[in-house]
């Protein structure tokens, strides 16, 4: 292992340093951008998780998305978590025009958490303390 010099798999720099093992596997650490990263090639490819998101904003739902990559639907929710925070970053500089992909993302995940919560959510409104402040909206009956 000696003289061997990681690329970093985040920024490109060659200023990395051995920092011990995960599992059987070598860790470096950067010294550049201070952030770590595995010798070993990562489980899902770049081309599959741009796929994953594209999907995701194409309205599949996140668990069909999870079972064609073959990955967690955890996994997939990050993908696009981070997708998002990059466009974020992105559209910041630019014109606010991303309140498409926010209501998208926020509709999905709060699909995923009904579905695995152990009370399951009622699509009812929660009512106002002041309820009669809105007779637009009639509850429905319990
Ligand atoms: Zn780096």
């Amino acid at each position: 292992m000696e003289g061997l010099e990681m690329i970093c798999r985040h920024c490109g720099s060659a200023t990395t340093i051995r920092n011990g093992k995960s599992g059987s596997v070598q860790r470096f650490h950067c010294r550049s951008c201070q952030r770590y990263f595995r010798a070993c090639p990562p489980k899902f490819s770049r081309d599959v998780k741009a796929m994953a998101v594209d999907m995701h904003l194409n309205n599949v739902g996140i668990r069909k998305i999870a079972r064609f990559v073959g990955a967690a639907p955890a996994t997939v929710i990050a993908w696009i978590r981070k997708a998002h925070e990059a466009m974020m970053a992105s559209k910041s500089t630019a014109a606010h025009t991303d309140t498409v992909a926010d209501i998208i993302e926020m509709d999905e995940i709060y699909t995923f958490v009904q579905k695995n919560g152990s009370a399951p959510l009622s699509g009812r409104p929660i009512p106002a303390v002041g309820a009669a402040s809105s007779p637009t909206i009639s509850p429905i009956p319990a």
